[in-house]
């Protein structure tokens, strides 16, 4: 078992969808961003690939969380996923990026339907990479009560899709989704606040399109480290972002350049902080399951 009290946690996750989705009116599914109605892959494989790539150098276990229609065109364009992510968690993140509440599509989903559409994702996952999946997280982080519903009752070990502001009462740590009247376990993305004051989120989005320096995040996970010992701080990255903004507009190549040496040197920081350690959801969840009921 993994020892987690000593440290803060910090977990890499990844959400793999494709380049620039945005939910449409009028239907379930997501599409790119100025792709003409279609669905494009080609900045989120080559993110993923840089970011897999690095991961390997600095030695991180990651989670990785697979919209199921991405992971089989990332398949069928040569990525060989199984090989890739072995040492990785591999989780859900939907089937098409379905918008479940309904907010933009205006059809929110009927509860058997999510509950079909969250199955079908789960095999062609579970198929794909020959193994259990254990972790959730829904797209544009958005559950509601019937969601949380299926998922509990498809056997899901937890979700990841809440935010929540940072501070020393949760200390980052698990918690039952009792507000959606379920046990669900639920591993929620911080919201913090920086020194200016202005709120700062744990996806490394602002920090791609020039608003956030890679310093602000180091601080972070200071700041982490007073009120959050024993707690789990998860950094959520989308592949495609590190070529592409969220419009779908291509980053210059220097951009690009500066895009991939701000989570290098996020990544290798992370690693010579003292009193942090790095790894899978999975595993951090375990760890705590476990001591919570040894208590
Ligand atoms: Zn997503």
């Amino acid at each position: 078992m993994t020892q987690i009290n000593e440290y803060l946690n910090i977990a890499i996750s990844l959400d793999i969808d494709p380049d620039a989705n945005t939910a449409v009116e009028g239907r379930h599914d997501a599409l790119s961003a100025s792709f003409n109605g279609k669905v494009c892959i080609k900045a989120c494989k080559k993110g993923l690939q840089k970011i897999l790539e690095l991961l390997d150098v600095y030695d991180i276990e990651s989670t990785l969380f697979y919209e199921a229609r991405t992971a089989q065109m990332l398949l069928t364009d040569r990525m060989d996923l199984p090989e890739l992510s072995e040492r990785h968690e591999v989780s859900c993140h939907s089937l098409k990026h379905e918008d479940f509440l309904g907010r933009v599509s205006g059809m929110p989903m009927e509860e058997n339907h999510i509950e079909e559409t969250i199955i079908e994702a789960r095999e062609i996952l579970e198929k794909m990479f020959d193994r259990n999946i254990r972790g959730f997280r829904a797209p544009y982080t958005r559950i509601n009560h019937t969601m949380v519903k299926v998922l509990e009752r498809l056997g899901f070990q937890y979700d990841s899709s809440e935010t929540r502001t940072m501070d020393a009462e949760w200390g980052c740590k698990p918690f039952p989704l009792e507000v959606f009247d379920s046990n669900l376990l639920e591993a929620a993305l911080p919201i913090l606040h920086d020194e200016k004051g202005k709120k700062m989120s744990a996806y490394l989005w602002a920090i791609f399109e020039g608003k956030r320096v890679h310093g602000e995040h180091i601080n972070a996970v200071l700041q982490a480290k007073e009120v959050a010992k024993g707690g789990l701080f998860i950094f959520s990255i989308h592949p495609w972002h590190l070529y592409v903004d969220c419009q779908g507009n291509p980053f210059s190549r220097e951009q690009v350049k500066k895009n991939l040496a701000n989570l290098e040197y996020i990544l290798s920081q992370l690693k010579q902080l003292h009193g942090i350690q790095i790894l899978r959801q999975d595993k951090y969840m375990e760890s705590w399951s476990e001591e919570k009921g040894s208590n």
